[in-house]
């Protein structure tokens, strides 16, 4: 996925397909689903995965409403892994069983996102530890794909510390864990109060791949404050979200922009969404749109990009040392001796040519 979206500016390296709007829970603060809409029909979700395909798309998350309603989900996800994409999927885990998970292996899924929002279930949210539990162990024993355990902070969370016992717990279980403020209707930034930033700077210290490193780095630290991002949201180019009737928006909180069915959706739609600016982008807290924008920054100016997270976080924390791919990547870039040979010759192998004007 890196070395794919070095080599491109114009293929969407992440798509949000909705299987189903159904969901078999009420969370609260959601806006992404109802509770009677029928699965999309299998013969129309595997055609538009073929056009995602077509697109170039490196990374295909099923998403809903719930995804493990629709019947056929085992299907769509070997289309998926026949096209050479990831398969990822975002569920809230209620229907894991034993045998679904073994079905999940053999369908070929490489993730699989799990959120829990608190301890015990209350009026906001059923998806909580003590329900999910004995999923997190079914999944701990059989899985063969990734598993990421994300937990939530915000308004409407009432205990913010359920969300470090959840991220540890995630851990002691081998997982990943991530952490995601909830936002408005729009997507927008709604500040956390002092007790959620406190919970959120200690649950920062466990990010441990590329992705979490810098998403919490920048975009997530200055959330998390109430301050806005100075950034350009790609959306619509390298993010595509396409809803159940198969229409492209930027994303779960932009619906209607720009609105556009998929089967006609062209190179020159991907670039011009990509260009426009969207006036959402300070307070916008959609990370998974944050982290292809990364990409991009870093395809843009690695060498700039990845010295600014490293001085960051060393800034906050001496003792601070990074995780595997970004001491590779800065060992490349980084080095007085080998950025200019070695950083030359991995940006060409990579697609990339060097310097702050490199083409997008
Ligand atoms: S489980 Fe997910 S899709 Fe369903 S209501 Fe809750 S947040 Fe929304
Ligand atoms: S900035 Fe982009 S990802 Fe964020 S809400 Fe706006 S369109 Fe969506």
């Amino acid at each position: 996925m890196f070395a794919k979206a070095m080599q491109s500016a114009h293929h969407p390296i992440l798509a949000q397909i909705i299987p189903i709007r159904r969901c078999n829970l009420a969370c609260t603060y959601c806006n992404e689903f109802d509770n009677f809409s029928p699965p999309v029909p299998t013969p129309v979700m595997l055609r538009r995965i073929d056009r995602l395909a077509e697109l170039g798309t490196t990374i295909i998350t099923l998403s809903g409403g719930e995804p493990t309603l629709h019947p056929d989900l085992d299907t769509i996800i070997r289309r998926i892994r026949d096209h050479g994409a990831i398969a990822t999927i975002i569920t809230n885990g209620y229907l894991l069983t034993r045998d679904r998970i073994l079905r999940l292996n053999r369908a070929g899924l490489d993730y699989l996102q799990i959120s829990i929002d608190n301890v015990e279930p209350d009026e906001t949210s059923k998806k909580s530890l003590k329900v999910l539990d004995r999923k997190l162990e079914w999944l701990a024993k059989h899985a063969e794909f990734g598993v990421t355990i994300n937990s939530v902070l915000g308004s409407g969370v009432r205990n913010p510390e359920d969300a470090i016992q959840v991220a540890e717990h995630a851990r002691r279980r081998g997982f990943t864990s991530t952490v995601g403020i909830l936002h408005d209707h729009h997507g927008q930034l709604q500040p956390l109060e002092p007790s959620h930033q406190r919970v959120y700077q200690h649950i920062l210290r466990f990010a441990g791949s590329l992705f979490s490193f810098a998403h919490f780095d920048e975009f997530q630290q200055n959330i998390s404050r109430g301050l806005a991002n100075d950034w350009h949201c790609r959306a619509g180019g390298r993010f595509l979200y396409v809803c159940e009737d198969g229409l492209v928006h930027y994303c779960s909180q932009q619906r209607g922009h720009p609105g556009l069915a998929l089967e006609d959706y062209s190179l020159a739609d991907l670039k011009r969404e990509a260009e426009r600016t969207k006036g959402c982008a300070p307070l916008c807290t959609i990370s998974c749109v944050h982290q292809t924008a990364m990409l991009d920054s870093f395809r843009e100016n690695p060498s700039a990009t990845l010295a600014g997270i490293l001085a960051r976080r060393r800034d906050r924390d001496p003792s601070f040392r990074p995780p595997a791919l970004v001491g590779i990547l800065s060992w490349m870039f980084l080095e007085p001796k080998r950025r200019g040979l070695f950083g030359r010759f991995a940006l060409r192998a990579l697609g990339v040519k060097p310097g702050p004007t490199s083409p997008r």
